[in-house]
């Protein structure tokens, strides 16, 4: 019995993640919940899943929670603080990190100096300190398990292959919804445009990403990061369908691919299994209805956002951190309408050239980056 720790289970990957956990009672309970605001979801949650622990980082929704839950013995605390002392509870053994943005680095690091095994939702803490995180799992012997689809495919396609070196990683990418679109046609898309994702339904922030493919180069600096393998050997390949989630490329030209229909609860369930498969409640693959895969190459002029992870990632350093931090104001302006689609890129192009640049910066210089590219990029907004 796996006892999981879920950080942001009331978000996209949180509530896949209680539907994976409530597939398999006798292989997984959910020890510990926590929420950013939701606090109706998340007492229903809890009501469910009888956890020890709950947690809302909103302060304000505290009473309303433990009141919810007062005749239940479940412990319920507040706060962003909370959320890095309750994920090293002794009886936890792994913590999904489902949060959104910057705000999951802290906790992250909080569960891995507690010895728990990682299951990698938060793809922006590895983007933004992927070399300290590596370490600290290392120094503490802790598993990074991939929940990002690709990543998970990758982690895949490697199982059993030892110290066979990657050559090439093929990342795949669905292209978002504006894959066809002109320049000009850009300039003008809305937000409930840009929302409307053709292959996943994920939450506000990483479905922007995807339609401007900054996500795509946060994935590729995540890969990068998991697997060794250089940001020039790690190709992106537009795939419409997202039925192969990414392949990768040995020494004598051999390709390996993990394929399915996209489904999160897949990489969400093999990240808590692993090294074991457990049967999952999920459409099977049918080739022969998809008849046909396509393959083009990624624009990186209508799309600068991948361009600038790759020159975030090569330039190395903190800069990843600014494009995190840029990429998270911009993402939201867009959403408010304060800002076009076409603004975003140029946004984070400028705070990556206006920010203190630091070769190796420390966790409180990572800190200290976010924080003054937060306000660069409001100020340019
Ligand atoms: P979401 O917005 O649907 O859910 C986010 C969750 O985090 C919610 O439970 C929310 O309450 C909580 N949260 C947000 N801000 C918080 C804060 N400051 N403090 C505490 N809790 C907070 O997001 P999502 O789509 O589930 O994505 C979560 C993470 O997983 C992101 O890093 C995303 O990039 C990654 N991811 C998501 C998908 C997907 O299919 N949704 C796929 C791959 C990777
Ligand atoms: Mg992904």
């Amino acid at each position: 019995m796996k006892q999981i720790a879920i950080l942001g289970s009331t978000g996209s990957i949180g509530t896949q993640a209680l539907d994976v956990i409530s597939q398999h009672p006798d292989h997984f309970a959910a020890h510990t919940l926590t929420a950013g605001s939701n606090a109706k979801l998340l007492v229903q949650q809890a009501l469910q899943f009888k956890p020890d622990t709950v947690v809302i980082a909103d302060e304000g929704q505290y009473d309303f929670v433990r009141d919810a839950l007062a005749h239940l013995p479940i412990k319920v605390f507040c706060g962003s603080e909370a959320l890095c002392q309750v994920v090293a509870n002794a009886e936890i053994d792994i913590v999904l990190t489902a949060m959104v943005g910057f705000a999951g680095l802290r906790p992250t690091v909080s569960a891995i100096r507690a010895g728990k095994a990682i299951a990698l939702a938060n793809k922006e803490t590895l983007v933004v300190a992927g070399s300290l995180i590596c370490q600290l799992c290392a120094e503490h012997r802790v598993p990074l398990l991939p929940v990002d689809s690709e990543h998970a495919a990758i982690f895949q396609c490697i199982n059993g292959e030892g110290r066979n070196e990657i050559r090439r990683i093929l990342l795949t990418a669905s292209g978002g919804p504006f894959r066809h679109f002109t320049a000009e046609q850009l300039n003008d898309v809305t937000p409930a445009q840009a929302l409307q994702h053709p292959n996943w339904k994920m939450g506000a922030k990483i479905t922007i990403d995807s339609a401007t493919m900054l996500n795509k180069g946060f994935e590729m600096i995540e890969a990068h990061w998991l697997y060794g393998v250089k940001p020039e050997n790690i190709e992106v390949v537009i795939h419409p369908e997202s039925v192969i989630h990414s392949a990768v490329e040995f020494a004598d030209t051999a390709v390996m691919a993990q394929l399915g229909t996209p489904d999160m609860r897949l990489p969400i369930q093999y990240a808590f299994s692993y090294p074991e498969r457990l049967p999952l409640a999920s459409e099977p693959l049918d080739l022969f209805r998809l008849g046909t895969l396509h393959f083009e190459r990624p624009d990186m002029q209508r799309f600068p956002c991948l361009a600038l992870a790759y020159e975030a990632i090569g330039r190395g350093g903190n800069v990843p951190c600014m494009l995190n931090a840029a990429g998270e104001v911009t993402n939201l302006a867009f959403r408010q309408g304060r800002i076009s689609f076409p603004r975003m890129a140029q946004v984070i192009q400028q705070v990556m050239e206006q920010a203190s640049f630091l070769p190796t910066p420390s966790l409180d210089d990572l800190f200290s980056t976010d924080a003054a590219c937060r306000r660069m990029a409001e100020a340019l907004l």
